[in-house]
């Protein structure tokens, strides 16, 4: 280092520099152009070329000031001079020494630039050990050879110095002055006076710049892929479409397009999605017109129009749900007490999923109706699903698309008809669902129902998960004891019960009635029928538990009616108890069918089924014969049994009866129960074939206007029995005044219609003995005497009319 450079305190031009730092014993090169540099560049040649270069600390300032500039720099002799075109000039200098300013100086003039009292600062000696100096360089190497290969704007030259070595000082100043990093971190690096240390900090450096770099590319490399693939899918569709636009397919490809907007418009879950973007380029694949791309068209079709993300909001207003059961349903009070009830705790608990509602009743209860209101009152949509006679699992879940002409299954059909993704979805008739070789579709509803499982149905056609949790299922049956036990379980249960002629006759005036007529566009002064004429309607041409014939019945009436305003026969029809007949046909059913007679071996028995409760007489004649027994009437096992056993106890009582205790061997009984096209079991007609096996047998008649139901033993003790309610129904109707009861149903008697209760007497019997007293007039026992063979069907009683659809299991 020449002489001068090395006086201890110098005062030296200073240019500022601007991002830039200047290192010991390097070259660079840069532009000069503010005044103050070139003032300073002019005072510097003509004082031997000598600068202070220092960074300004705020790249912003154009003309820093002394306390803008840090304090150390570097002390550097001009090698060459540029003059560019415009006012700059480029410079080309030698770092010499580092050097620190003690004080700026203002220089004179304008523009005039500053001077630095400069002191030259001189590295401090190497105190490290020698192999950790040489570990050290090598590390930094190593380092800096990594940092040339991911930076790639490393020259070569660069890259061949720092692996031909050095001194570690010089080392740290070569790499820090070709590294880009900013000039802040370059300025620590020029203070740094310890070589160890400033070679350290390089390293670090070059380590934190490593990591960066290589993450840097990562990005770069997923950019670029993400890029290419994007501008290789939209090329290659590009090709297609040329080639269907040279094969006239057009068309195809722009549908797919159209499918893939619709699919991506559905803000699916991103599987879904994926699978079915799958399925739009399988079908722009294959050709809209082909066969396959028909079949994925279909498909497609079937996903997008699922309710997906549709859903209505819950109105869960009490007093607006009572209105709207009132508005449509006469009565029911404790079934729409149970339903507001259902309400309000949703209305408590939103989240709280899962609740089946189950309406069990006979046909025409207005079951349908009430999850209909259902559905109205809670602002939810409604769709209704039959279940009756579904006997394969397909018909729920779908069957799979290798199918020809495959379809989604009733439920998702059923979601895609209501159109929002939590209705109210009416599954009717559970307990006609049939199972057979082809599955169970109980356990595909009991999927569907579970709501541990619904939240992810499947369909076998649509192969996606839908979520069914937030849908309301009510589902109907007529009897329970043919609903599956695991689907029962998860089903709260409300029943719906026989009306009564009076609830008829209200629900026929203020419902049925005017639904009709509105429904036949007639007004009100074209039709009247009063009180009592849609009494004797109700009685002579309906003979049902709800009032579905009724509505039948009433809507012949207003088609009539209709026929003859349209024909200008009559502005007006009243329906009177002489016209009635001319309007609507004969009365299918009299009032005397039950002929309310005391008849010998003639009994009024009760029986329930699953349309209602039923009255059915038993008959039985003793004719001379030996011994034998007959039992007709289309009987199952059970109530066959239950016929020998009342034969058994009645030969157990004769002696106390004053039966010929020999009747077994010298009378023929013959059992048998009308209607018999219909299939009767069950064991409580017991103590009504008893009772009529006394009387056949002692002569003496059974008070017509007694009813009964019950089971009896060998002893002639009276079991209990099911239906009651329904049972004492038919009863009434069928104007019994007195029932006789087995005593252990007697806390079912609350359960029993008040107007039943009012106009019926029930007697509890706990053995034959109390069922006899009340059923025999034993005081009108003709003298005993046996009908000749043959003469038993002499005075047989008209037999009642079928009431009960033929196929229907009547169970005693
Ligand atoms: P279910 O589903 O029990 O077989 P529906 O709901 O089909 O019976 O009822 C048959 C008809 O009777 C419907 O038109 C219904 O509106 C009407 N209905 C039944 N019960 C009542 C009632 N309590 N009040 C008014 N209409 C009723």
């Amino acid at each position: 280092m020449p002489n001068n450079e090395e006086k201890a305190i110098r005062l030296l031009p200073v240019l500022p520099l601007r991002g830039l730092t200047a290192f010991p014993e390097m070259l660079i090169h840069f532009d000069v152009g503010r005044a103050m540099s070139i003032k300073a560049l002019e005072a510097a040649m003509k004082d031997g070329q000598v600068l202070f270069l220092t960074a300004q600390q705020e790249l912003k300032l154009d003309e820093p000031g002394p306390g803008d500039l840090y304090q150390v720099g570097t002390i550097c002799i001009v090698k060459q001079i540029l003059r560019l075109p415009g006012d700059n000039i480029r410079v080309l200098v030698e770092g010499r020494a580092r050097a620190m300013a003690h004080e700026f100086i203002q220089g004179e003039g304008d523009p005039a630039c500053l001077f630095a009292q400069v002191e030259v600062l001189h590295d401090e000696p190497v105190t490290a050990p020698e192999r950790r100096e040489q570990a050290l360089i090598r590390t930094v190497q190593d380092r800096f050879d990594q940092y040339a290969q991911l930076a790639q704007r490393v020259s070569n030259d660069v890259v061949v110095t720092v692996a031909s070595g050095g001194q570690p000082g010089y080392l740290a100043d070569f790499i820090a002055q070709n590294m880009a990093v900013d000039y802040d971190v370059k300025q620590d690096i020029l203070e740094e006076l310890d070589p160890i240390r400033r070679l350290t900090s390089v390293i670090r450096l070059l380590t934190d710049e490593v990591e960066i770099l290589k993450l840097e590319n990562e990005i770069q490399d997923e950019l670029k892929t993400q890029i290419d693939k994007n501008q290789r899918d939209y090329y290659l569709r590009e090709q297609i479409k040329v080639i269907q636009s040279e094969l006239g397919e057009q068309d195809a490809a722009a549908e797919a397009e159209e499918y893939r907007e619709k699919v991506q418009a559905l803000k699916l879950p991103q599987e879904i999605e994926d699978k079915l973007l799958r399925e739009v380029d399988r079908m722009a694949k294959m050709g809209g017109a082909t066969a396959e791309g028909a079949v994925i068209r279909t498909y497609l079709d079937s996903c997008i129009e699922l309710p997906w993300g549709k859903e209505t909001k819950d109105k869960l207003n009490l007093e607006r749900a009572r209105k709207v059961l009132d508005r449509d349903h006469y009565g029911l009070e404790k079934v729409k007490e149970r339903i507001l009830e259902f309400i309000a705790v949703k209305a408590l608990a939103p989240d709280l999923k899962g609740q089946v509602l189950c309406l069990v009743g006979p046909p025409g209860v207005g079951k349908t109706s009430i999850a209909k209101s259902i559905a109205e009152s809670m602002g939810r949509k409604y769709v209704r699903l039959s279940l009756g006679g579904m006997r394969d699992e397909a018909d729920i879940r779908g069957h799979r698309k290798t199918y020809i002409g495959a379809m989604p299954g009733r439920i998702m059909a059923a979601m895609r008809q209501a159109g929002s993704r939590n209705p109210l979805m009416l599954l009717d008739e559970i307990d006609k669902m049939g199972n057979d070789f082809r599955g169970d579709p109980a356990s595909a509803m009991l999927e569907v129902l579970d709501s541990e499982q619904n939240f992810a149905f499947r369909d076998h056609y649509l192969e996606l998960p839908f979520d069914l949790s937030d849908v309301l299922f009510v589902t109907t049956a007529n009897d329970l004891g043919t609903v599956p036990r695991p689907l029962l379980d998860r089903m709260e249960v409300i029943e719906l019960s026989s009306y009564t002629e009076e609830e008829k006759l209200q629900i026929a005036k203020r419902h049925l009635l005017p639904k009709q007529m509105k429904k036949h566009g007639l007004k009100k002064t074209n039709l009247s029928v009063d009180d009592t004429v849609l009494h004797d309607i109700i009685m002579g041409y309906t003979r049902e538990a709800g009032v579905r014939a009724l509505e039948q019945v009433l809507a012949k009436l207003c088609r009539r009616t209709a026929k003859q305003v349209a024909d200008g026969e009559a502005t007006k029809l009243t329906v009177t108890a002489e016209n009635m007949e001319k309007v609507l046909g004969v009365a299918r059913y009299k009032d005397d069918i039950v002929s309310g007679r005391d008849e010998v071996g003639i009994v009024n028995g009760l029986a329930w089924t699953s349309v209602g409760g039923e009255m059915l007489q038993v008959e039985v004649s003793a004719i001379e014969g030996t011994g034998k027994i007959e039992i007709t009437g289309n009987l199952g096992t059970v109530m066959k049994e239950s016929a020998q056993a009342a034969v058994t106890y009645v030969r157990s009582r004769a002696r106390t009866l004053d039966i010929d205790p020999m009747f077994y061997k010298n009378t023929d009984l013959h059992i048998h129960f009308p209607e018999a096209a219909i299939p009767k079991d069950g064991p409580s007609a017991g103590i009504t074939m008893a009772t009529a096996i006394v009387s056949a047998l002692t002569d003496a008649p059974v008070y017509g206007n007694v009813a009964m139901t019950g089971e009896v033993t060998l002893r002639g003790r009276v079991l209990p029995i099911g239906g009651l309610r329904e049972k004492t129904m038919a009863a009434y109707r069928a104007k019994m005044k007195t029932v006789i009861i087995p005593k252990e149903n007697e806390s079912d008697l609350q359960e029993i219609e008040p107007v039943v209760r009012d106009n019926v007497k029930f007697i509890l019997a706990e053995h034959m003995d109390t069922v006899m007293e009340h059923a025999i007039d034993f005081s009108r026992r003709a003298a005993k005497k046996l009908e000749p063979a043959g003469q038993g069907e002499k005075d047989a009683l008209p037999i009642p009319q079928a009431t009960a659809p033929a196929a229907t299991a009547i169970r005693q």
